[in-house]
């Protein structure tokens, strides 16, 4: 039976999504990698690590590393696993605009990637769990009996986004998040530590004219296969 499913891929390709729909029905946990990320950028925002030019500072940002604790909340009615930074439920925060104009950089410093990465490992000893994000199949698990790799066009995917983030009621144009669409890309295929990438062994899965449903189906069926 396979145990570690690795979702990886491009900013806002929906594989949050379909990694959730997949763990809720297969009975498996559901990790979302890159909600660590963010948690630790709202840290850094919060803290007051962001310098006026809109770099991180890093060095106090990584001297800080003991100090952050992510966890997961159990998902509630709404089928949606919230993320605790400290204790504290920041998954509205987590997904505003500011967070994701911080992310990647964040994701870029060494230290901080060694730190989540070996947080993600320990959720996934001796359950079966699906994991998204950028780096499942390279380098948190290598191992992984099944590696999806999902991409769209950057159109299709701020296209996605926006209406997500509107729907939040969050004021955004398309111009802004396909900017932070396409500078997240770029900052995520380019750093010098697991850049994402495509595992050798990993299934591509381009669902830019996939319903949610055919995502499903096709899932299942490597799965199962
Ligand atoms: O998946 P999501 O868009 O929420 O991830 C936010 C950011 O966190 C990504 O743009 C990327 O910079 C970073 N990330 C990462 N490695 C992961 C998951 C996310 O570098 N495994």
């Amino acid at each position: 039976n396979k145990i570690i499913v690795a979702i990886d891929g491009y900013s806002s390709s929906g594989k949050s999504t379909m990694a959730r729909a997949l763990a809720a029905r297969i009975g498996y946990v559901y990790v979302d990698s890159g909600a660590m990320y963010r948690a630790v950028t709202l840290y850094a925002i919060r803290n007051v690590m962001v310098n006026p030019d809109h770099t991180i500072n890093k060095e106090r940002l990584i001297a800080a590393l003991p100090e952050i604790r992510i966890s997961f909340e159990a998902p509630g009615e709404d089928g949606v696993q919230h993320t605790l930074l400290n204790g504290e439920d920041v998954e509205n925060e987590i997904h505003d605009m500011e967070v994701s104009n911080l992310v990647s950089p964040v994701a870029a410093i060494p230290e901080v990637r060694s730190r989540l990465t070996a947080m993600q490992q320990s959720f996934g000893k001796d359950k079966g769990i699906v994991m998204d994000g950028r780096d499942i199949g390279t380098t948190v698990f290598p191992n992984a009996e099944l590696k999806i790799f999902v991409c769209a066009s950057a159109e299709e995917r701020a296209r996605r986004r926006l209406k997500e983030m509107t729907e939040k009621g969050e004021k955004v144009s398309f111009d802004e998040v396909y900017k932070n669409v396409v500078e997240r890309d770029h900052i995520d295929t380019t750093r010098a530590v697991s850049p994402l990438k495509k595992a050798s062994d990993a299934i591509e899965l381009d669902n830019g004219n996939m319903t949610r449903d055919e995502q499903m189906e096709w899932l299942l069926d490597k799965f199962n296969s």
